[in-house]
């Protein structure tokens, strides 16, 4: 009937040209529609666009494509797995693979990160971890601990808890009343005397003390818990001055506040060691996962809780011995499945330590682009890169998506935010690719107005 024949595409005038039923995610969409940009295929470290042409994948799709593309046993791995069990209700009910990939994540962690609940998302990871943090507080005995504090520019995906923790303006505006009781620290993009800073900057670790003045403005008695991301990454990769994440680290834990790394981004061999954590040797109460954990093959994410915390529901009065929080999704068998061959490939092909052993050669490439035009601050941590350019009068964020639009044309994919442009390719790149990815890249700053 008319009904199966809709729903089985049977629609007079479809085309991909035809885009309107599709409200596209963070795009401008009658801007996309001009000029769309359609991937039809990826494999390795190439996407083939839909005329044709191979692309370098200079961010490993948006920050999670970590083992590169169509990796085969991950590949076999969701093959199978949709084949054998496509879905479990995760509530009262399990199947196996969740304990295990648990287990598996539990032990890349240090101690006392050794609990994991699964999400779908980055977004949904944050939220989970910032109600964990609120019911801890509560199962503790601690319930005026309400008070979230987090960062201006930071980005915590997208959902209200994320957006009113998070200090992205362009993210808030739109949408009205934020979560109550929060507070920003100060971002620690642009301190004086860290322009061109390799690796993690000098200046600015005094940022930091931020948190005191909240903790001595509020009481710590009304504070829950402080969500950082370690290295920002989408607000434009803002990296933390030397110290700064192990005096917050030393101010939670005197003031009895939950410590939050949001490591959607950093997570999986993003800096040359398996987290943040690892790198920068301060180990949170909560991490936030998702991208890296299925190198993107199937959405899912995850929380890191801490002993202390998931002890606190095992042991606490009887009404609290659940978390009233999951998802239909939480450890869905195909994510499981894809998850599990992730770390396979990861192990196999050493990437969780690979950025590590590259990124000097990366470093070196891109700060060869020091000298293009308009370029005013470069950074980079592990296998990231940031390029950041002056505005143009008038019109900031055209020169940098001008480079990005000029850079696909050139068979690269690049990302930017504000006039920033941000890279962070699969961590299965090599040095002939860093070079092509850079040397394309000078030839398109050189050319912009
Ligand atoms: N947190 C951070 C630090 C992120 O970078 C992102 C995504 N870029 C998110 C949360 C949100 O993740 P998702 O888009 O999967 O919801």
């Amino acid at each position: 009937t008319e009904v199966n024949a809709l729903a089985r595409g049977e629609i007079a005038g479809l085309t991909t040209n035809n885009l309107d039923a599709h409200w596209m995610p963070f795009t401008a969409n009658r801007q996309f529609k001009k000029d769309p940009r359609l991937l039809v295929k990826a494999k390795d470290m190439h996407y083939t666009s839909a005329d044709g042409r191979q692309i370098l994948d200079g961010t490993a799709g948006l920050w999670c494509c970590n083992a590169g593309h169509g990796r085969q046993k991950i590949v076999e791995a969701v093959q199978n797995q949709v084949a054998e069990l496509d879905y479990a209700p995760p509530f009262q009910m399990a199947h196996p693979k969740s304990f295990e990939l648990a287990a598996r994540l539990a032990a890349l962690m240090p101690d006392p990160l050794n609990h994991l609940f699964f999400t779908n998302s980055g977004s949904e990871s944050v939220e989970t971890a910032l109600k964990m943090a609120l019911a801890y507080h509560k199962a503790n005995g601690q319930a005026s601990r309400t008070r979230l504090i987090g960062r201006e520019r930071g980005y915590h995906g997208v959902n209200f808890g994320g957006i009113s923790v998070g200090g992205m303006v362009a993210n808030r505006k739109q949408f009205g009343t934020m979560l109550a009781g929060v507070d920003h620290m100060r971002h620690t993009h642009n301190i004086a005397g860290n322009e061109f800073s390799k690796g993690v900057p000098k200046n600015g670790v005094e940022y930091a003390e931020d948190l005191m003045r909240m903790v001595q403005l509020h009481d710590p008695s009304t504070i829950a818990a402080v969500i950082v991301e370690p290295v920002a990454g989408s607000a434009g990769v803002i990296l933390p001055p030397e110290g700064y994440l192990q005096r917050l680290r030393e101010i939670c834990d005197e003031h009895g506040i939950l410590l939050i790394f949001d490591e959607v981004i950093t997570g999986f061999g993003r800096l040359g060691t398996p987290f943040a954590v690892d790198y920068f040797g301060v180990v949170p109460d909560l991490v936030t996962t998702a991208k890296g954990l299925t190198s993107g093959v199937v959405p899912m994410g995850a929380v890191y809780a801490s002993s202390k915390i998931y002890d606190a529901f095992m042991t606490g009065p009887d009404h609290l011995i659940e978390l009233f929080h999951g998802y239909t999704y939480s450890a869905h068998p195909l994510a499981c499945a894809a998850a599990l061959a992730t770390l396979d490939v990861y192990a196999d092909d050493e990437l969780l330590t690979r950025g590590a052993r590259i990124s000097q050669y990366w470093e070196n490439a891109l700060h060869s682009l020091r000298d293009c035009k308009h370029v005013i601050d470069i950074r980079n941590i592990g296998l990231i890169g940031a390029i950041e350019l002056e505005p143009m009068a008038g019109e900031p964020t055209k020169r940098a998506f001008t480079a990005f639009l000029k850079a696909y044309e050139k068979n690269i994919l690049i990302r930017t935010t504000g006039d920033i442009i941000a890279m962070s390719p699969p961590l299965i790149i090599s040095e002939d690719q860093i070079d092509e990815l850079t040397g394309t890249l000078r030839g398109v700053l050189n050319a912009l107005d």
